[in-house]
């Protein structure tokens, strides 16, 4: 059985060796993230074409994610790189403070601004949360803080409000300049880091195009007060990643679980993709296994429905890049087989405003009640994959397309697999046969099994599809 979860790893100094970039495609990644927080544009453009290159050598079909950074809010620098902090001293985080002349009293803040967002009794968690500060007065541009939790605070940790609201506005100067470049590199995906609300999300996509960008965008799920906003930041978005690092720290490690869930089936409800993030393998930074909890963690989110998981520095980082990979795609794996629904209420009370939409439901209600093996989804865009795949089956669905857009935007949807199909005729009989010869080329049926073909009656054409048929494999077509 194919995976259908999706892994996304995230590229960084651990997989600029090209033999290790092999080793990560051949075990199984279906997305790259290209994070704009760390490195130069240069590194980047090259980091993605790299990799699309060794894609190709490998005939496999990887998406690009690009990560705008965002306006994350850090503490400058120390003069000897950091210091410790013990519960009960006075620490001030001081806006006037130059960038590099941190000491065990104060230290610098990127945001200026961030004075005036903050009053007596603000709790600041800096580093994750590691470090607890109580704001005990505001004076000009100095925050006096307690320390309430000590430890050591290295340069350029960031820095949250307990309960969230800080102002800083989503999308910074720096972002601008790098959803050109997100651009340039052709992105598949462009996620937008702390959103506000939909109308962040309306920004970035219009710079993307103004740029000539044609991603999809993905909203960082990592504020508090977007948890207010929610739905309308997922109808502004294609997809949603999960952060549960700035957001668990933001909304405290214990609500983290149930918003998961929560956010997973909203997302789907949505029609829209969900990444799950973040930590999801911390220890195979250094470590060739996973933890029995890490592997809890994967499995949990595959049973809440998540489209893909993702790693961060267990790949741009750690010591196992490629086994960090192989980890999730066996517990992957083994999570999905629990999961084999043949039933679904998705949208069962709704109306459909597209064909294409109603044809994909159809299908899906068909697949999963006929014992079909596989669906091939003559695709122009991959929204007809889409719909079909926010529904639970254990059935592939093949996105069967001559896009090599579409190809790589649905590396994300899980149980969805990108096919080349370039259709040379536009006799009926002969594309179904065409198609059907494609997945009996892969190994995905054989004679008897029965398949459903979606496709428009004019090929070629956004938003055609309108015919669902099933046919036999072996069979005349
Ligand atoms: C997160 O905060 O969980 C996250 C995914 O964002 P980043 O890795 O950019 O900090």
């Amino acid at each position: 059985m194919q995976r259908r979860t999706k892994i996304v790893a995230t590229l960084g100094p651990a997989t600029d060796d090209p033999k290790i970039l092999d080793k990560i495609i051949e075990a199984g990644v279906d997305v790259v993230r290209i994070n704009f927080s760390h490195g130069t544009p240069e590194e980047h453009l090259e980091r993605a074409e790299r990799l699309r290159n060794r894609a190709r050598a490998h005939g496999r079909q990887v998406g690009v994610l690009a990560d705008l950074q965002g306006p994350k809010i850090r503490i400058d620098q120390f003069r000897n790189g950091q210091v410790t902090l013990a519960e009960g001293d006075t620490f001030i985080l001081d806006a006037a403070c130059g960038p590099q002349d941190g000491d065990q009293e104060r230290v610098g803040i990127t945001y200026k601004q961030l004075p005036d967002d903050l009053s007596r009794g603000d709790t600041l968690l800096l580093d994750d949360g590691r470090i607890v500060l109580w704001v005990d007065q505001v004076e000009g541009q100095q925050i006096i803080c307690r320390v309430v939790v000590g430890g050591d605070l290295k340069d350029r940790k960031g820095i949250n409000r307990q309960g969230g609201g800080l102002s800083a506005p989503a999308l910074t100067e720096k972002d601008r300049h790098d959803i050109k470049l997100a651009a340039r590199m052709q992105a598949d995906y462009l996620a937008v880091s702390f959103p506000r609300t939909a109308d962040d999300m309306d920004q970035a996509r219009a710079l993307l195009h103004a740029a000539g960008g044609r991603g999809g965008l993905v909203a960082k799920i990592e504020r508090a007060e977007a948890l207010d906003v929610v739905d309308e930041i997922i109808a502004a978005s294609d997809a949603i990643m999960i952060a549960r690092g700035d957001l668990g720290v933001e909304i405290g490690d214990a609500a983290l679980p149930p918003v998961q869930k929560r956010l997973i089936t909203r997302a789907r409800d949505m029609n829209r993709v969900v990444i799950t993030a973040t930590q999801m393998m911390e220890s195979m930074i250094e470590n060739q296994i996973p933890t029995r909890a890490e592997v809890f963690d994967v499995a949990n989110s595959v049973l809440d429905g998540t489209d893909a998981v993702m790693l961060s520095a267990e790949t741009a980082a750690g010591k196992y890049p490629d086994k960090a990979i192989a980890a999730m795609d066996r517990v992957c794996r083994e999570a999905e087989k629990q999961r084999e629904a043949t039933t679904s209420a998705h949208r069962i009370h709704s109306e459909f405003t597209h064909i294409d939409e109603a044809i994909a439901m159809a299908s899906m209600y068909t697949a999963n009640h006929l014992n079909v093996k596989a669906i091939a989804s003559l695709t122009e865009s991959g929204s007809t994959p889409l719909w079909m795949s926010r529904i639970s089956s254990g059935i592939p669905i093949y996105a069967m397309t001559r896009h090599v857009d579409t190809r790589r935007k649905v590396t994300l949807f899980r149980g969805v697999y990108p096919v080349s199909f370039d259709v040379t005729t536009a006799d009926h009989v002969q594309v179904n046969r065409e198609a059907i010869d494609e997945l009996l080329r892969r190994g995905a049926v054989r004679d008897g099994d029965l398949v459903i073909i979606t496709k428009g009656d004019l090929m070629g054409v956004h938003g055609g599809t309108n015919a669902i048929k099933i046919v036999k494999v072996g069979e005349l077509v």
